[in-house]
């Protein structure tokens, strides 16, 4: 504990929840397409994606991280865009796994980039766990999700190489979108079923607004489980942790786990300890958000610690967010960031 820490309750917001985990984007850019996060008709070559000089350098977010500690963070998640995309992330990963307060450091990431020399690099770096996202297990439905042409297998791949530098139990994140991939549940299922690595299956989100999210589109989590229910019997399984997102579940017959993220079902906005930093520097502490607080400005502006954990606190004390408890199809088209900018 840090000496300014020793004193200090933690801040609770509006609906009692503390601060417990910090999402970091670290690019707002990316090498796939995905239909329900970046659209090609938005993400094209007119969109402006965040200038170098804009985006905070790994000091500064190690500085930010160490501000957050105090505030009661102990979970990091590394994300985007994709964050492979910015070069040497295992030198941002070796200063936050430093930090003695921060227990966990996670990556998420559509694996494109992941090769065994990486995955060895960032374990080395300190990194913990690693998620990666696959709709799908046929080429022609990943490829017409993620609107780009490479083969499944490259992410299978980044799987092994994940589980091989020992950043298991390697996360499956399946968005499942209603007439997209819904018949890739059992397959995936079926594959991932018995190697440990665990299959999450994520309610689609209306994140931001260029993905033209509609309520009928969301396959509706407990239709997932019944339909593997249907194939492989689960039961439900105790949460790893207080506030836990993903629901688990697992195989009656010891096949090991799935979970499922029901946002949009089941919102869970009462155990949400999350706050998300941009890669340039925005505070947002819901994923749903219209603005942020700019944190950068502060920064660069030769704001001092002590004045940067009094800004974050009166933030966090302030917050109310609730969305997903809110959400309708009307709330839906209000202005909201992109999930590629927040960081998923
Ligand atoms: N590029 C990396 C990746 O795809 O893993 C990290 C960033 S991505 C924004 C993080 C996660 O958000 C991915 O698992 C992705 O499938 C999920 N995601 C993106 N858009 C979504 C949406 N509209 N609804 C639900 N999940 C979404
Ligand atoms: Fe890129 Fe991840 Fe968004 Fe797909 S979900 S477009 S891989 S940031
Ligand atoms: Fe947290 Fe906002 Fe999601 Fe609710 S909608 S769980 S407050 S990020």
């Amino acid at each position: 504990m840090n000496a300014s820490t020793a004193s200090f309750t933690p801040p609770r917001d509006r609906r009692g929840r503390s601060l417990h985990d910090l999402r970091i984007s670290v690019t707002d850019r990316c090498n796939f397409r995905c239909t329900y996060c970046m659209p090609k008709e938005v993400f094209n070559s007119d969109y402006v994606f965040l200038e170098r000089s804009r985006l905070l350098t790994f000091e500064e977010i190690e500085r930010l991280v160490r501000v957050f500690v105090d505030l009661g963070v102990v979970k990091l998640r590394l994300t985007g865009g994709e964050p492979l995309l910015r070069r040497h992330l295992d030198n941002l990963v070796e200063r936050l796994a430093q930090i003695p307060e921060i227990e966990d450091i996670c990556l998420t990431t559509n694996g494109s980039l992941l090769t065994g020399e990486t995955a060895a690099r960032l374990a080395e770096a300190g990194l913990d766990r690693i998620t990666i996202s696959l709709d799908g297990l046929d080429n022609e439905v990943f490829q017409r999700l993620s609107d780009v042409q490479r083969p499944v297998d490259e992410v299978l791949e980044a799987i092994d190489h994940a589980s091989a530098a020992g950043l298991g139990p390697v996360k499956i994140n399946m968005v499942v979108k209603r007439g997209a991939n819904e018949d890739q549940i059992l397959p995936m299922a079926e594959h991932f079923r018995g190697t440990g690595h665990i299959l999450r299956f994520i309610e689609y989100m209306d994140v931001g607004n260029a993905n033209d999210w509609k309520l009928d589109a969301v396959v509706p989590a407990e239709e997932v489980l019944q339909i593997i229910d249907g194939q492989w019997p689960i039961e439900p399984a105790e949460p790893n942790y207080p506030g836990e997102v993903a629901r688990r579940w697992r195989y009656r017959d010891g096949q090991g786990e799935i979970g499922v993220i029901a946002s949009v079902t089941r919102p869970f906005c009462g155990g949400c300890h999350r706050a998300r930093l941009s890669a340039d520097g925005m505070l947002y502490t819901c994923l749903f958000a219209s603005d942020g607080h700019d944190l950068k400005s502060l920064l660069r502006s030769g704001a001092d610690d002590p004045a940067l954990k009094r800004d974050l606190i009166r933030l966090w004390t302030d917050r109310g967010d609730q969305y997903s408890e809110l959400r309708t199809e009307a709330t839906s088209k209000i202005k909201k960031v992109e999930m590629s900018y927040i960081g998923g």
